[in-house]
């Protein structure tokens, strides 16, 4: 991400953001509520148009209005902190509609490869429920399993265990964990910030739309730079 730009209606919300995100590591973007961080995703996944700068994606460009969006967002997985799983389909259902219908993947091959990534996740013998059957980190991971299906090249998660009760965070965090062992690119916001310092390879703070420090983990939690990311760190950690 090279000097992003992102307003909405007047005000912006991005400004100047770089963000360099190498392959198979961890990136946390972390700051006070509001800062841009939910944007910065949404942005990465084409889900928001910036207004200025760009986004490369394996040396392509996906900000050039002509690649072909469809296309990059089949590469990138986004997973929110509100599951959002489609209520009235069963778990194999969800995991499997967009690799059968946008992937064109013939259903049987689908569904093995559903129950493969269910089984990874710790939802083996979970396929058919429907998902109010399931807790809340259950619904989680499935929705990541869904993310996953398409084979993504990166992984951008917003929050996904801020909905959960507390009790259920582990479950979620660990699949996290399995996924960084797996060499998966991520990029992920979250409030928890000791899982942060321990899973991200490289850190972000962003404080009002600016990405205000960047570094290793060690280094942004050890030993910040910047006198604002120390008070955020003291208040909440
Ligand atoms: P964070 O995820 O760090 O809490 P967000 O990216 O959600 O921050 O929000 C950053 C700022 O952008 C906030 O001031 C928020 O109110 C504003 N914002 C986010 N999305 C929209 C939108 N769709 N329309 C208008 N303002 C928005
Ligand atoms: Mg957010």
């Amino acid at each position: 991400m090279e000097s992003v730009r992102k307003t909405f209606g007047g005000s912006v919300v991005l400004r100047d953001v770089g963000l360099e995100v190498p392959p198979h590591t961890v990136t946390a973007l972390i700051g006070a509520s509001g800062s841009g961080k939910s944007t910065l995703l949404r942005c990465a996944g084409l889900l928001e148009e910036v207004d200025d700068g760009t986004i490369h994606l394996d040396g392509e460009e996906i900000t050039d209005p002509r690649a072909d969006q469809d296309a990059v967002r089949r590469r990138i997985g986004v997973v929110f902190q509100a599951y959002n799983l489609f209520p009235h389909m069963t778990v194999l259902d969800n995991i499997t509609l967009a690799p059968r219908r946008v992937h064109r993947v013939p259903r049987a091959r689908a569904e093995e490869q559903a129950r493969e990534l269910l089984e990874r996740l710790g939802l083996g013998g979970r396929a058919g429920d429907y998902p109010d059957r399931l807790s809340g980190g259950q619904q989680q991971r499935v929705a990541i399993a869904r993310a996953l299906a398409v084979r993504p090249r990166l992984l951008l998660l917003d929050e996904i265990t801020a909905a959960l009760d507390p009790e259920l965070v582990g479950e979620v965090l660990d699949v996290v964990r399995g996924l960084k062992d797996d060499g998966m690119t991520m990029v992920l916001a979250t409030h928890e910030m000791g899982f942060a310092r321990e899973v991200a390879d490289q850190v972000c703070f962003l404080d009002g739309g600016v990405v205000l420090e960047r570094g290793a983990a060690e280094q942004v939690f050890g030993d910040p730079r910047q006198e604002r990311t120390r008070r955020f760190l003291r208040r909440i950690v």
